[in-house]
């Protein structure tokens, strides 16, 4: 097994959204690739949300794993956990330790001539259905014209990040019952709003209502709103350890489980998370809005959990582009198909 000899970051611009990768590098100059989460956009400063992220990776981490066995990867994470509890749990630090993480990941299969879901034990499904998610659009007609490309790219389901009513009665109008239709409003609302709006959403036969409440780690009131809307949740990608995932689960108030795999500290910490949603018995939804690395990593271990449901399709209008321009995995009949190939598998 090759050491690791370099670990670089870049942040790829496609204003307003960014990614940021992480590409490690081992001693035989064999590569992998991963992925962090991208900060939270601001057009006036393209990729300023990305920096300090990047800058952990560079900072932090690469200095403390140059020169280690690159296949290693579950001593070098607990390792860099136990350094990081100083700098938080939470946020940046393990967001850092999500890009590093998946590279080696990566790096481990193409080593071993594997793919990495082969790695955690192959896939528990031969296929699982995918769900379109699009970007918060407000126009009511691209939101028509974006659901009908992702349904004539054989996608059933679409999640939508708007945050009125009117957008989902013209899917349901437009689309009938079959369409699936999931709401994320990213912790807009108030409580009591929340569980009005929750209401209107159970009454057109929505899949999930997404983070419905600000703070959106408040699962006492994410567990009114499921009560008194009758509406079923989805949460979260705002949540980091296990036990942070342990108690959201034990609020018992949400019925899909999300992890962001580019913030909870990568491949390593999503497979416990998954193991958690086994336990709990509550559906896996792996979250993510990035065509790349984080999304074959997503593919890998929700292929590998019997919890897995539904797969997030990013999603973006046919006018934009990711600068990585990573094809989307290959999805038939609403379904996304197993990825084949060493690594992550990413389609060239
Ligand atoms: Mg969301």
């Amino acid at each position: 097994m090759g050491r690791i000899a370099d670990v670089r970051t870049s942040i790829l611009d496609s204003t307003p959204l960014t990614q940021v990768f992480v590409t490690v590098t081992d001693s035989d100059g064999l590569t992998g690739l991963g992925e962090t989460w991208w900060g939270i956009p601001n057009p006036e400063r393209p990729a300023a949300g990305a920096r300090p992220i990047a800058a952990a990776v560079d900072e932090l981490l690469a200095p403390r794993v140059l020169g280690r066995d690159a296949g290693e990867i579950g001593r070098l994470w607990f390792e860099l956990w136990d350094y990081g509890y100083r700098y938080a749990d939470q946020g940046i630090f393990p967001m850092a330790l999500s890009g590093l993480d998946i590279a080696l990941w990566d790096l481990l299969g193409k080593r071993l001539d594997a793919s990495v879901l082969q790695l955690l034990g192959g896939p528990r499904h031969d296929a699982v259905p995918a769900y379109a998610s699009l970007p918060p659009l407000r126009d009511p007609e691209l939101v028509i014209s974006e659901t009908q490309r992702a349904v004539d790219a054989g996608i059933g389901a679409v999640k939508l990040h708007e945050l009125t009513i009117d957008h989902v009665q013209r899917l349901r109008r437009r689309f009938g019952e079959e369409l699936a239709i999931m709401v994320d409003v990213n912790g807009h609302f108030d409580p009591l709003e929340a569980a009005a709006f929750g209401r209107r959403l159970a009454d057109l036969g929505v899949t999930w209502f997404e983070e419905p409440v600000r703070p959106m780690r408040d699962h006492r009131a994410m567990q009114r709103v499921r009560r008194e809307s009758g509406v079923d949740l989805a949460a979260g990608e705002n949540e980091y350890t296990l036990e942070d995932f342990e108690r959201l689960l034990r609020s018992q108030s949400i019925a899909y489980l999300q992890p962001e795999v580019t913030k909870i500290g990568g491949i390593t910490a999503a497979q416990r998370v998954a193991t958690l949603a086994e336990h709990h018995n509550v559906a896996l939804s792996p979250h993510n809005f990035r065509p790349g690395p984080s999304l074959y990593a997503s593919l890998a271990y929700g292929f590998a959990s019997s919890a897995t449901r539904w797969f997030e399709i990013p999603w973006i209008p046919a006018d934009r582009r990711f600068a990585s321009n990573t094809p989307l995995p290959g999805i038939e009949d609403g379904h996304v198909l197993v990825p084949n190939g060493p690594g992550l598998a990413i389609p060239t």
